[in-house]
């Protein structure tokens, strides 16, 4: 038997009250069921029909010119660097306040990540820091909107693009977001997306980046099917078997359930946002004038998507330490989650790169005291009260 989050429930086990809430879940229902089995049905299983209508209907969505769907959040942002043309001894700035994939996808191209720190009230990349890890080998920086508040782009345009840098914005927590009215996907010259279960929409594994350029969205293309041109014209003249592979590229193609699927999804991001932002405003007041924890800041004219509900603990305010209030916190039931460990503190990343702590100070001592509540659109009033309840519960039984 499965519980209401699907996880394992004995018969006759402990009340629902004991089922613990994850901090992310996805939300199907039989529309999106219906939409995947249409497809199962027809001749398309890959590189069909549902592709291009999902990019039409996510381009669309987020108001740019260009979408091209791949098979994960994590090749979005490989076809990403890879249409900017990053490789060996190119230089790419990051911030270490992310998943690792957002590092990762530079690596793949031979290009070393550069981490810039993070502003401590929002944990997304700080511009002056940004601007300092700015050499002549520089050739993009990666905007992450942590948590799905979209960074300063402004900012970080201007620091970048009088150098002929462009931006890129990992976007796989904001899908719906804004900055100044500036809807993200449009932010940056190219916007990597995911739809793994626990982000806005999902398509079980999937991707998506969007662009204004035809031309990286060309590339990008080519890239998730090996490097191969789908130049028509040229199949026209030299026999329909023809086709050439230009450039080295990868099968990260995403299959037509897949997009069936996110597209039936992405009808419902409207709802789910405004529920995201709903529980969102619950927390902000509940935890307005607690001592022990502070909620991140939003910045000014940013419209947040909520993906994450991070706390900050105040050590000063406690007597047990984060690891004492995260089991705490598990204990009552409540799937809180730390996000993120620092990517440059990673082994990989200090053994090849050479980092470590002191490189990112303010990341590295936000890590220590975050923590993420839950936050997904399927929760009920009632969870949100637990959330709050648990969260006040441990706090003032840890006061110091
Ligand atoms: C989820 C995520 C990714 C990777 O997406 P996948 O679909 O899991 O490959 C990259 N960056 C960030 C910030 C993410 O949250």
């Amino acid at each position: 038997m499965q519980g209401r989050w699907g996880f394992p429930r004995r018969r006759g086990g402990p009340p629902d009250r004991h089922i613990v809430i994850p901090y992310g879940k996805q939300f199907l229902d039989e529309a999106d069921v219906e939409a995947v089995v249409e497809v199962l049905r027809s001749d398309w299983l890959t590189t069909g029909p549902k592709v291009g209508e999902f990019e039409r209907a996510f381009a669309e969505s987020v108001g740019a010119r260009e979408a091209v769907a791949v098979s994960s959040g994590t090749a979005a942002l490989h076809a990403a660097v890879f249409a900017l043309g990053i490789g060996p001894g190119d230089e790419v700035i990051v911030p270490p306040m992310t998943f690792a994939a957002s590092a990762n996808c530079v690596v793949y191209q031979g290009g070393t990540p550069v981490f810039a720190d993070v502003c401590p009230e929002t944990l997304l990349i700080d511009p002056a820091s940004a601007a300092s890890k700015i050499t002549e080998r520089t050739r993009a920086v990666i905007a992450v909107d942590f948590a799905g508040q979209p960074c300063d782009y402004d900012a970080l345009r201007a620091i970048a693009e009088p150098r002929g840098i462009p931006v890129l914005a990992d976007a796989c927590h904001s899908l719906g977001g804004a900055d100044k009215g500036r809807p993200v996907g449009t932010l940056g010259r190219l916007n990597a997306f995911s739809f793994h279960p626990v982000k806005h929409i999902t398509s079980g594994e999937g991707g998506m980046v969007t662009t204004d350029d035809p031309d990286l969205a060309g590339r990008m293309r080519s890239f998730r099917n090996h490097g191969i041109s789908a130049d028509f014209r040229q199949r026209d003249r030299q026999g329909s078997w023809f086709y050439e592979m230009t450039a080295l590229g990868y099968n990260y193609r995403i299959t037509d359930f897949q997009c069936a699927l996110a597209l039936s999804q992405l009808r419902k991001l409207p709802q789910w946002l405004a529920r995201r932002r709903e529980i969102a405003r619950r927390y902000d007041e509940a935890f307005a004038g607690l001592a022990a924890a502070r909620p991140l800041a939003v910045r000014a004219g940013a419209s947040h998507a909520w993906h994450l509900y991070v706390i900050r603990l105040e050590p000063a305010a406690l007597r047990t330490g984060r690891a004492g209030i995260f089991g705490a916190l598990r204990a009552e039931g409540i799937g809180v989650n730390v996000h993120y460990i620092p990517v440059h503190l990673h082994p990989y990343y200090r053994e090849r790169f050479g980092t470590g702590p002191g490189l990112c100070p303010d990341a590295e001592a936000a890590y220590e005291r975050i923590l993420s509540l839950p936050l997904f659109p399927r929760m009920s009033d009632d969870d949100v009260h637990r959330v709050v309840a648990a969260v006040r519960k441990v706090l003032e039984a840890n006061a110091a």
